[in-house]
């Protein structure tokens, strides 16, 4: 299969055609005559070579932000359900948009995939890990808005911190209106009643939302409990 007359190089634009060896004289990129991806022609489908790699750094970036941003919102009560719409949308749009184009990748390096590199040799898989990106946040993605693993995590993170206060403010009885910092969160407020500790950590339509240390545990067994002693609570 030889080179159509207009074949450039796919990093300089340098003319191929006519050439002795298939490595660009310009820059050093290899190519392929039998395959189109590895060459611009005027030919419709040498676009597909935006295809046959994995997703650019920028878009893993993005996604990686993303899923931090989702992360610390579904980890704090109170401050998912403040956020939830605009994280969602924006997680849900971007991460369909990753998956699809995840997708039209995969299927292109799965039917004409290979690749030359710049010396003309195959490729050998230099950064191959980007292939795994976008699939493993968006499973982390989605698995923190369907279930309540990050709040659990999160809560076991600065459970001693938690613990500590809260025998405290049982002992005195007193409570709390400064925010500050107990273990990993950012707790708004601090209420002592004759039921327990309450720790705010965020409010929706006006509840205030957060953990309830509870010296009696009356509810063993309620989804809603952390830990013993302790629940995710809303008042
Ligand atoms: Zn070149």
């Amino acid at each position: 299969m030889s080179l159509p007359d207009e074949a450039k190089c796919l990093d300089c634009d340098y003319a191929l055609r006519g050439l002795l060896s298939n490595v660009c004289p310009e820059c050093g990129r290899g190519f392929d005559p039998a395959v189109r991806s590895t060459y611009k022609s005027r030919h419709w489908y040498h676009m597909w070579h935006l295809w046959e790699s994995p997703q650019p750094m920028r878009t893993i970036v993005v996604a990686f932000v993303l899923t931090v941003m989702l992360l610390s919102l579904a980890s704090c009560p109170g401050q998912f359900s403040l956020g939830a719409a605009l994280a969602i949308t924006t997680c849900g749009f971007f991460f369909s948009t990753a998956m699809l184009d995840y997708l039209v990748r995969t299927l292109v390096y799965a039917t004409r995939g290979r690749y030359i590199t710049r010396h003309g040799q195959p490729y050998r898989g230099a950064g191959r890990w980007r292939w795994y990106a976008i699939p493993v946040l968006i499973l982390i993605a989605s698995s923190s808005v369907l279930t309540d693993w990050p709040v659990r995590l999160r809560f076991w993170m600065s459970r001693s911190a938690l613990e500590s206060a809260a025998r405290m403010h049982v002992a005195t009885g007193t409570s709390m209106t400064q925010p500050q910092w107990i273990g990993v969160y950012r707790i708004e407020e601090i209420v002592t009643s004759a039921d327990g500790v309450f720790f705010v950590t965020g409010s929706w339509f006006g509840d205030q939302e957060g953990f309830m240390y509870r010296p009696d545990d009356p509810e063993p067994a309620t989804p809603n409990r952390l830990a013993p002693k302790w629940y995710c609570d809303q008042h």
